[in-house]
């Protein structure tokens, strides 16, 4: 077949079934025609040449409308792209169009975006996850085959074990956030979803490695994630040892899905995998860290949308002061869980709090990351299930934020770490899917795609 077929054939589908599932905030049918028939000239080559794949709309397209689900960002066409949308242009892939997630990639199950939440392609009723959910509904709903998402406590992981497909947050640095729209810079992570290890892996590969745009990129090479993947498929996981969070257990996972998660890893006991179990004592003080820095970060990343510079601006009538106009702008531009992390992190950041929230915060972020490494000097990688719920129908956990953000609860640790982790399908509970996560050490990346591989 021709990449315009295998590109038509992507946007049938999507013509077919978005209207119900809504994954998509722009479908760009022209541009990835175009870009498919570029690859069928010969004109680009490249390890994934016309492959499609749907990118999250936090991650600027150069003239392609980036929104960020804000209507802060409604008709902004970015003037550049993300390093990452070069490297997936020149890589040979064919971007098929922008996909839904919470305003600002703030929220776990896209019920925060400005233009409508995406629905979970198992049961329309229920959420894709967040905030990424419209990547993972986009590949659950087999509009895409590969899409781009972001993690910053776990937006890439959740909605991948939600929608029983794959979501990887690479290493911190490991994936270049130049052109993505920053949420909490310290915590903003690209990366892969897929329908199986191995295509996470080859689009991991694609993606990620050093970028001068980026102060924080990690100037080393990128593992070798693909020939990870492959010997996991092998299934042989002799002397890995897969060490099992204490701290976790008790934290009140659905029954059905610490069922699941358990049946998996004695599959991969049966594999040659050692289970062992680690204490990380300040896990329990993860969540509460990263809702003082995340909003912290953000109150200070969106300061940027002033109604000045990029899209929306409300109140301009020419008898208005300048000052009136941004928050005018900002009031009506931003939505209700966005100004929430606002005001939080700007509490928190205020001098006279400063101390005791946002510098006990990061005090807090010193030991998780101590943790993580004394877990690493007795085993290969960390093991739990990815979140502690399937998904929930639509309006069950907005009415209490705090219900919201325990979607996250063993995704976060590894965003305060840094390091990589990912999410794999692992069986069903009540008839929906259930992901296992495994994280690694920083730059580690291959070991998660190793045991996640060998886990399918
Ligand atoms: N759900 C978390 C939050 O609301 C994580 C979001 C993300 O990873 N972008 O902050």
């Amino acid at each position: 077949v021709s990449a315009v077929e295998v590109a038509q054939a992507h946007l049938d589908r999507i013509s077919a079934v978005d209207e119900r599932v809504h994954a998509f905030l722009y479908v760009d049918a022209e541009g990835a025609l175009n870009a498919a028939k570029r690859v069928d000239r010969g004109e680009v080559t490249g390890p994934l040449a016309g492959v499609p794949v749907a990118v999250k709309d936090v991650i600027a397209t150069k003239g392609v409308p980036t929104t960020a689900a804000s209507k802060i960002l409604e008709g902004w066409r970015p003037p550049y792209n993300a390093t990452i949308v070069e490297r997936l242009q020149a890589a040979g892939t064919v971007m098929l169009g922008k996909t839904n997630m919470d305003e600002f990639a703030m929220g776990s199950s896209t019920e925060y975006s400005a233009y409508g939440a995406t629905n979970n392609p198992w049961d329309l009723g229920r959420i894709p996850g967040g905030s990424g959910g419209g990547s993972a509904a986009a590949l659950a709903a087999y509009e895409a085959p590969l899409a781009i998402g972001t993690d910053t406590g776990g937006s890439i992981r959740q909605p991948g074990a939600v929608t029983g497909t794959v979501g990887a947050k690479p290493t911190y640095g490991g994936t270049s956030r130049y052109g993505l729209i920053a949420f909490s810079s310290s915590l903003d992570t690209p990366g892969p979803c897929a329908r199986n290890v191995e295509d996470a892996a080859l689009l991991h590969s694609v993606i990620a490695g050093h970028d001068v745009r980026d102060s924080t990129s990690i100037p080393q090479p990128v593992p070798d994630v693909v020939a990870a993947a492959r010997l996991g498929a092998s299934g042989d996981l002799t002397g890995v040892k897969l060490g099992l969070v204490k701290e976790f257990a008790g934290d009140g996972s659905e029954p059905g899905v610490a069922a699941a998660f358990r049946e998996s890893l004695e599959a991969l006991v049966k594999l040659g995998a050692e289970v062992v179990e680690v204490s990380c004592p300040h896990f329990e003080y993860a969540l509460p860290a990263y809702y003082l820095i995340a909003p912290s970060e953000c109150s200070s990343n969106l300061a940027r949308f002033d109604g000045v510079r990029y899209g929306l601006r409300v109140g301009d009538d020419g008898n208005r002061s300048l000052e009136e106009v941004m928050s005018m702008t900002r009031d009506a531009g931003f939505g209700p869980e966005v100004k929430r992390r606002i005001i939080l992190g700007t509490y928190a950041l205020s001098s006279g709090y400063y101390d005791a929230y946002y510098g006990q915060a990061q005090k807090v972020r010193t030991l998780i990351t101590r943790d993580f490494q004394k877990a690493f000097e007795q085993v290969d990688v960390l093991v739990s299930p990815t979140t502690p719920f399937v998904a929930f129908p639509f309006g069950s956990r907005t009415s209490d934020p705090y219900q919201m953000y325990l979607a996250d609860l063993f995704t976060i640790p590894t965003n305060l770490y840094g390091g990589p982790a990912i999410s794999v399908p692992c069986g069903l509970s009540e008839g929906l899917p259930v992901g296992f996560q495994i994280m690694a050490p920083t730059m580690a990346d291959d070991r998660m795609y190793r045991v996640g591989a060998a886990l399918e």
